[in-house]
């Protein structure tokens, strides 16, 4: 078992609620925790504008192009591992028409770019 004094700092944003519910949940009740967030995230993306960052993100480059929206965007872990920043990764963005109306917008991931232009 982990020491409390290794135990993690809630990052910023989340409420302390949350933080604390968390903490004491099994690794198992925690991954699917995660499924669940994974899942609400994707359900919120359809309708939020996908070129806004999250918490954890930063966008270096977003260009307009004929038919697609390409996006260089880095992400941090939210606490922050030995490998962070990742990226930067490039991503194509298309709208799309859904068969039962309205649009939802297709992140293409295309794979780790250079920051060098
Ligand atoms: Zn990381």
């Amino acid at each position: 078992m982990p020491s409390p004094a290794d135990e993690p700092i809630p990052p910023e944003g989340i409420p302390a609620a949350l933080a604390a519910e968390l903490s004491d949940r099994t690794p198992e009740e925690l991954r699917n925790t995660i499924i669940y967030a994974q899942e609400l995230l994707q359900f919120h993306d359809e309708t939020a504008s996908p070129v806004i960052p999250g918490p954890n993100e930063e966008i270096l480059r977003s260009t307009e192009r004929d038919g697609y929206t390409e996006v260089v965007k880095r992400t941090t872990c939210a606490d922050g591992c030995d490998d962070c920043p990742h990226g930067p990764y490039l991503y194509h963005l298309k709208e799309e028409s859904r068969p039962e109306g309205g649009t939802k917008v297709r992140w293409t991931f295309l794979g780790e770019v250079s920051l060098a232009e």
